[in-house]
């Protein structure tokens, strides 16, 4: 196979489409938002179902929303299925999941003009949500594919107005008591293309990513509890100072991902102090934690650490400490013979690829639960990401849309 073989799909098309779609949903402020079944959603939605009838694939949607674009294999059993989320985060960036869908698009195009029918069926799929932006149930979409949606989520998960996604489904003419129909029991390999959503690719000069893991992560909400004092009159070391505490635990956690190297992270990223006022001593500080490590022992290391430290901290200071792990996930492997298709696929391209974890979430840990899954990462300028920054060139595009193609040919042909 030579590398003219997958030039053929059309690069201005998939640059138009990038920006077309990237249309949908913006907000006068910069940025665009689409959340789960609103407006620009159900645009979006209408939009690339209509690409993928102009490229001759026969589409469909299932229980929750999502859209398949089908290429029948020469053979029944089991299909390989390529794609990403349309839904964004609120002002985010026209690449993330968006890409994954055009280039499911563009290298099937590629993959049928030069090869023909495919032995296994090939499906493009437009996962309905995995941000989590509108309601608070990440991965809804993907989740669905897999059977694990709570039964109680429809009704009990409501968007900041008060909708319930139960109601906010019945809007789309999707009935919420059928979520179980979206399951699906025949796929044999799921690829997914990414923007990273880092810097590292860039920074090593390397085009493409091959993901080996996505990250385990684990989230406290944490509440310190000292004594509220007068700041003039109150001694330093008369003080229980609960900021002071989370200000000590904060530290020693980013400390030890430092210690640890990468992709070792720990952040405090909301932290709230009462009576938050310039001459009280705080006497409660409400704060969270989020720590992620790719792999399973390491991950436990961080997560013990900062447990340890918390307890540590608040009994030398003689603070209260109420923690609650409000998220956990263990890392989640990619398959190895899906990794190994596309590290084939980008070492026959002559292109350098770097094997990394994904330090996010993705629909493809969730599809990871009963499919074979990979992912190909392509880079992020300055790493920007889950912001109107988000940029991707289209020359950094084009060498991961080949990479897929590659990748679909050697599961589906
Ligand atoms: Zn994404």
């Amino acid at each position: 196979l030579t590398s003219a073989t997958w030039g053929r799909f059309d690069v201005g098309q998939l640059s138009q489409r990038i920006d077309a779609l990237g249309e949908i949903g913006a907000l006068p402020t910069g940025g665009l938002f689409r959340g789960l079944y609103d407006d620009a959603w159900a645009a979006a939605v209408d939009q690339v179902e209509e690409w993928m009838r102009q490229d001759g694939l026969v589409t469909r949607r299932d229980a929750v929303g999502n859209l398949y674009g089908r290429v029948e294999g020469r053979e029944s059993g089991p299909c390989v299925v390529s794609g990403s989320h349309i839904d964004t985060v609120r002002s985010g960036g026209k690449y993330d999941g968006a890409l994954g869908i055009h280039a499911a698009m563009a290298a099937v195009n590629a993959l049928v003009a030069d090869h023909g029918k495919p032995r296994r069926t090939i499906e493009v799929l437009a996962t309905a949500e995995e941000e989590g932006s509108r309601f608070a149930c990440n991965f809804f979409a993907a989740r669905a594919i897999v059977g694990q949606v709570g039964a109680d989520e429809p009704e009990r998960i409501a968007d900041p107005q008060g909708v319930t996604i139960a109601q906010a489904m019945r809007q789309r003419g999707l009935d919420p008591s059928r979520i179980s129909e979206a399951r699906r029991d025949d796929i044999a390999a799921f690829v997914e293309l990414h923007i990273e959503q880092g810097a590292i690719l860039e920074a090593e000069g390397i085009p493409l990513g091959v993901v080996d893991t996505i990250t385990g992560q684990r989230v406290w909400h944490v509440r310190l509890t000292g004594r509220q004092d007068h700041a003039g009159t109150t001694p330093m070391d008369m003080r229980a100072d609960a900021l002071a505490g989370a200000m000590e635990i904060a530290g020693r956690a980013r400390e030890k991902a430092i210690a640890m190297g990468r992709p070792s992270v720990a952040t405090v990223g909301r932290i709230a102090v009462q009576p938050h006022q310039t001459n009280v001593v705080p006497g409660v500080c409400d704060f969270t934690i989020d720590a992620r490590h790719s792999d399973t022992v390491r991950r436990r290391e961080l997560v013990d650490y900062i447990e340890s430290t918390m307890k540590r901290v608040a009994a030398e200071r003689g603070l209260g400490l109420e923690s609650r792990v409000v998220q956990e996930h263990d890392p989640v492997p990619m398959h190895p013979l899906v990794c190994a298709a596309i590290e084939e696929s980008i070492a026959e391209m002559g292109v350098r690829s770097l094997v990394m974890p994904s330090g996010a979430g993705h629909d493809s840990e969730i599809m990871a639960s009963r499919f074979p899954a990979g992912m190909i990462f392509v880079p992020s300028r300055d790493g920007r990401s889950h912001s109107p920054d988000e940029f991707t060139p289209i020359e950094q595009i084009v060498p991961g849309v080949e990479a897929l193609a590659r990748t679909l040919f050697r599961l589906a042909y």
